[in-house]
């Protein structure tokens, strides 16, 4: 039987259906275009297309990708902390927004530093949580080879 999902990504005002057949195989199940039900000024140009459903596709894509480099460079670093937007020419701006440490955590540094010992090393990380320019700017290498150059920033 064929199924029809609509879909709005977090990307843009885009919404599309796509259908997909629960007689295939799960291996082999594909999404296929259907029809756009809304088109966003960023892929206007396209008009309701096909070739519009792949342009929105890929921007969804290049948005997760550089997260997943973010999250899988730095483990330290939570899902729910990092934020993302666009320029007005569709480049991705990423941000780190991290929660504030727990009483324990806060307990912990201050025993420590009154010690004078340094952080056990399971926890020094995410203590320590900011990222280095080195280590901002070695995401950025990752993701100009991934993304194409420049086409994702962190920028706070
Ligand atoms: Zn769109």
């Amino acid at each position: 039987m064929i199924h029809t999902n609509r879909w709005s990504p977090d990307t843009c005002g885009c919404v599309v259906e796509y259908t997909w057949d629960d007689e295939a195989p799960q291996e082999a199940r594909i999404h296929r275009y259907a029809r756009h039900i809304t088109v966003c000024d960023v892929h206007a140009h396209h008009g309701g297309t096909e070739d519009g459903y792949r342009a929105l596709l890929d921007d969804h894509r290049q948005k997760n990708m550089a997260i997943a480099i973010l999250l899988h460079e730095y483990p330290h670093i939570e899902y729910g902390e990092i934020g993302w937007s666009y320029t007005p020419d569709r480049k991705i701006e990423l941000r780190l927004n991290y929660r504030a440490l727990e009483p324990w955590e806060d307990a912990l540094k201050e025993t420590f530093a009154a010690l004078g010992q340094p952080l056990p090393p399971q926890h020094e990380r995410r203590l320590n949580r900011a990222l280095t320019a080195e280590e901002i700017d070695h995401v950025h290498a990752l993701c100009d080879l991934q993304l194409g150059s420049e086409q994702a920033r962190i920028v706070g």
